[in-house]
């Protein structure tokens, strides 16, 4: 293999327009019923053959990284070499555009990209079954960052049923600091706690509307149960929500587990107005505009 041989990977962000969560269930996970869509917000892995795995990552909230075997992008390449009794000598570098610790799956698109950049690298041409599997043992979030576009999750979120979309506009606002997932998840358990949760389903209106491409009908139909949670661990986002939905956008939530905000708008223009509104407002750190659907990891020709 020539030593200047690199392969760079392209991976979208996840927006959830529907979070269904269950009870919690006696290994401590949780049912989901999680509507999945990536949107044009990407991050780069490029892989680059080196005597041993190393990690690096540029952009503004690189620090936040880590640069350790605890990275989703070293993980991959760990996996996938395991699996082909090969030795893990590659540099990943990780060109980061996603919010760290945002709830968009910006460590799941890393480890996604990280398995498809190694496996061009390395000639191996896994079949696509393998390559869901490894995502499947990564986390929850992964196979999606892999498969993109639109999906509906079911179990851990990791049994993905594709689903049509059309195309939406987004505004995202980025706040202040992470929400870690798991503390999330035991928010809305201590939240639920003596209630009665109900089994996760996808809401046949939210199917109907995001095939339509309709922004009113997916703006009426947009759930996400761990928005409560989030807003319990910080309610300030309270307010961003407000500011978002104050400058016109037609539907507000929480991304995920949080705390990045999701405001869905008209189009384009609205998209401008809002982001601007909501950077006004001081309420968040930046804001990100994107569409959706975007496609899943893909190789970039050199
Ligand atoms: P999700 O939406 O899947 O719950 P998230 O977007 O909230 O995830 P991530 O950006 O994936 O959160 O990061 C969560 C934590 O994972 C980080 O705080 C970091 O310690 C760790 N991590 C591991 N690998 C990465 C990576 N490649 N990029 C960012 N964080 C990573």
């Amino acid at each position: 293999m020539s030593p200047d041989r690199r392969v760079t990977v392209r991976v979208p962000a996840k927006v959830n327009v529907q979070l269904a969560v269950g009870a919690a269930r006696p290994d401590g996970f949780h049912d989901l019923a999680n509507v999945f869509l990536a949107v044009s917000l990407y991050d780069e892995v490029t892989a680059t053959p080196a005597d041993s795995l190393r990690i690096t990552c540029e952009g503004p909230d690189a620090g936040q990284v880590p640069l350790d075997r605890t990275n989703l992008a070293a993980r991959a390449a760990e996996l996938l070499a395991a699996r082909h009794g090969l030795e893990p000598a590659v540099h990943l570098h990780i060109a980061k555009n996603i919010p760290v610790a945002g709830g968009m799956a910006g460590g799941s698109a890393d480890g996604a990209g990280a398995l498809l950049a190694c496996d061009t690298l390395w000639g191996l041409d896994t079949p696509r079954a393998d390559l869901l599997d490894i995502c499947a043992e990564l986390g929850s979030d992964v196979p999606f960052s892999l498969v993109g576009a639109a999906a509906l999750g079911t179990g851990r979120g990791e049994h993905l049923t594709p689903l049509e979309a059309g195309t939406f506009h987004w505004v995202f606002a980025v706040a202040d600091g992470g929400l870690s997932t798991p503390a999330v998840f035991r928010e809305f358990d201590r939240l639920t706690a003596g209630t009665a949760v109900p089994e996760p389903a996808a809401s046949p209106a939210l199917l109907a509307a995001l095939r339509s491409g309709d922004p009113d009908a997916l703006a009426a139909n947009l759930a996400n149960d761990l928005q409560p949670a989030a807003l319990s661990l910080r309610p300030q986002l309270a307010a961003t929500l407000d500011a978002g939905l104050g400058a016109g956008a037609l539907a507000a939530l929480v991304s995920g587990s949080g705390p990045t905000t999701a405001f869905l708008v008209r189009d384009p223009e609205a998209a401008l107005k809002v982001a601007a509104a909501l950077e006004a407002s001081a309420t968040c750190r930046t804001t990100r505009t994107a569409t959706s659907p975007a496609p899943g990891a893909t190789v970039l020709l050199p």
